[in-house]
């Protein structure tokens, strides 16, 4: 039994609508900053402007003991009047870098807002440079902000890398694909829980070298660990890959779900998953019940900032008793997330697309107990009393799996403690 079961109320379908207007997201450059610790091998040239460079600089804090994996090639003003001169000049920049750093075996060229708007072809120089240098893959992808907002940087990042994955050798045969950057530890977690329930070797996309690509082919059935992955899915079907439909792995219940969706698509016995799952499930489910008091009855706003919304609004509301008001998300996947809003309360509104001034009127007519936003909404709204939870930090918190549901709840118990305290 997972222990997810949609709300009893008929029907068991959240209120979806659409709204679209101004919206205060990162964009996806912010991406790198965990990505280039998931690859340490990979490294991430931003054509960029100077705002560009400041943002990676401020998200990631300068790295002082280590070589760093990201830098941003400058588009001055001068830049933006002749194209020759900047393609030149991009290739003296990567060349200077490999000569200085042989050892990167991968790089990606991440476009900007600025390389956007002045039309730099940054996948036709990536095609260049990666024919004129061998033993350097060179790739392409756009982190700006007038495409894509702050988790679509990993999606673009690795759908570009999913045609360097190789083709599996012989006749398919069925391989487990877990897909969505995750730290370390967690990755270890997974691939021992998975390995326990006789799945065999299961591979992780990114992996720890941008390298060691997983075979991707028709015998591939993947996994999502994260619900922002649109374009990366999509291209590892294009593969012949296909996807195991599940609810993500967040809290107790979630990460049962997720577990035994994919030991059923391996035609693994129930009671084994049940068994082998039970001691970490049952971690999982003490951990929570420390912040269930906390939060049980307590009502949560979302704002659109990470995707992460309503996965982590089932989570919140089935298995610690919190009561979402509205989950808005800047982009909802219909397919990928079927899972997730049959398990959240019904008539709950679920927004896609950001309109700030209108979400922000219904977060103050709400006043909810906490607001989930980005952080150049949070000081404005705690000024007006309200208690907030930045978003960023659940995308830089290891939140995944049985292990971590404690402290993904801690993360939500910790602001309302905080108020708790200050209001005394
Ligand atoms: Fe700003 Fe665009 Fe650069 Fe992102 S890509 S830092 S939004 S200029």
């Amino acid at each position: 039994m997972s222990g997810l079961a949609p709300p009893r109320e008929a029907p068991s379908r959240p209120a979806l609508r659409f709204e679209r207007g101004q919206h205060e997201l990162f964009c996806g450059l912010t991406g790198i900053v965990w990505l280039h610790r998931k690859m340490p091998d990979a490294f991430f040239l931003v054509v960029g402007s100077r705002t560009c460079a400041h943002l990676l600089q401020s998200a990631a804090g300068v790295m002082i003991f280590a070589e760093p994996r990201f830098a941003t090639a400058i588009i001055e003003e001068r830049d933006l009047a002749g194209m020759s001169e900047l393609e030149s000049e991009l290739d003296r920049v990567v060349n200077r870098l490999i000569e200085r750093r042989p050892e990167i075996r991968t790089l990606f060229l991440v476009g900007s807002c600025p390389s956007e708007v002045i039309k730099l072809d940054l996948a036709r120089a990536a095609s260049r440079l990666d024919a004129a240098r061998p033993g350097l893959r060179v790739l392409s992808y756009s982190g700006s902000g007038i495409e894509t907002s702050f988790t679509q940087g990993e999606d673009a990042c690795l759908a570009a890398l999913v045609p360097e994955c190789p083709v599996p050798a012989g006749p398919p045969l069925p391989a487990l694909l877990i897909v969505g950057a995750l730290p370390d530890i967690v990755e270890d977690q997974f691939a021992r829980l998975f390995a326990a329930l006789g799945i065999g070797e299961a591979r992780f996309f990114p992996g720890r070298s941008a390298r060691a690509l997983p075979p991707v082919g028709p015998g591939t059935c993947f996994l999502l660990a994260q619900p922002f992955l649109g374009d990366t899915a999509r291209a590892l079907e294009a593969r012949g890959a296909t996807r195991i439909a599940a609810p993500f792995p967040f809290g107790a219940d979630g990460t049962a779900a997720w577990v035994r969706a994919a030991a059923a698509a391996f035609g693994i016995d129930e009671v084994h998953v049940r068994q082998t799952i039970a001691p970490a499930r049952e971690r999982a489910k003490r951990a929570l019940e420390r912040h269930r008091e906390r939060l049980a009855g307590k009502t949560i706003f979302f704002l659109p900032d990470s995707q992460l919304e309503v996965p982590l609004a089932r989570f919140l509301a089935s298995e610690l008793g919190m009561r979402p008001v509205e989950v808005c998300t800047p982009y909802l996947h219909a397919r990928h997330m079927a899972e997730e809003l049959a398990l959240l309360p019904a008539g709950l509104p679920v927004t896609e697309g950001s309109s700030v001034d209108e979400q922000l009127d219904r977060v103050r007519a709400a006043r909810p107990d906490l607001t989930v936003c980005g952080l150049g909404l949070a000081n404005p709204l705690e000024a007006e009393g309200l208690t907030t939870k930045w978003a960023i930090e659940l995308v830089f918190t290891p939140i995944h799996g049985f292990e971590q549901a404690g402290d993904l709840a801690e993360l939500f118990a910790r602001p309302l403690r905080r108020r708790d305290v200050l209001r005394v």
